[in-house]
């Protein structure tokens, strides 16, 4: 893996939205455990085209699509236990954190973990593994974006952007972050 230079490591939620990978520097790694969560979600018609882009990607060695090895998953479920987010986090999850663990250890190179999942980004903290949470123009433009209520104005998760505010019903809607 010499002509790597930057990795970002993406977990599902990251790939459901739709990134054009061709934008991206660097090389993407994932799991096989998200390809097959992004193969069985349900809206088909948007995913269809999110795996063929995929499969392309993978083609042109752009996305790297590799099983973490055991050793490091262990080490990811114990730290898990101590950080509180072992019942918060899926295997997959799991998964995608314990190959950032990995290559970060046996590459040595720039690794940023890609998650809007809140869980996700507080490991990564405690094993001091860099993340980055992101909408859809955040990734490629450095634009992070921010979903929130414009009724009562909760915060939410960038994945929430098309639902309706629990709080209050009415439609979330975004605004740059910085
Ligand atoms: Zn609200």
């Amino acid at each position: 893996m010499g002509q790597i230079s930057k990795i970002l490591i993406f977990d599902t939620n990251i790939f459901l939205l739709g990134i054009d990978f061709n934008l991206i520097k660097g090389t993407i790694f994932t799991t096989p455990g998200v390809i097959k969560e992004i193969s069985v979600e349900k809206y088909t018609e948007k995913n269809r085209t999110i795996l063929q882009r995929i499969q392309v990607a993978i083609d042109r060695k752009k996305l790297i699509v590799k099983k973490p090895l055991k050793k490091y998953y262990d080490e990811i479920e114990r730290k898990s236990l101590l950080t509180g987010d072992f019942n918060a986090l899926s295997k997959t999850d799991k998964q995608v954190i314990t190959l950032a663990l990995e290559l970060k250890e046996e590459t040595k190179e720039n690794i940023v973990v890609y998650t809007n999942d809140y869980s996700m980004e507080n490991l990564c903290l405690q094993l001091k593994l860099e993340f980055s949470p992101v909408g859809k123009k955040g990734i490629t433009g450095g634009i992070v974006w921010e979903i929130f209520c414009p009724f009562c104005k909760k915060l939410y998760d960038p994945t929430q952007l098309d639902r309706l505010c629990d709080r209050c019903g009415q439609k979330l809607i975004r605004r740059k972050k910085n």
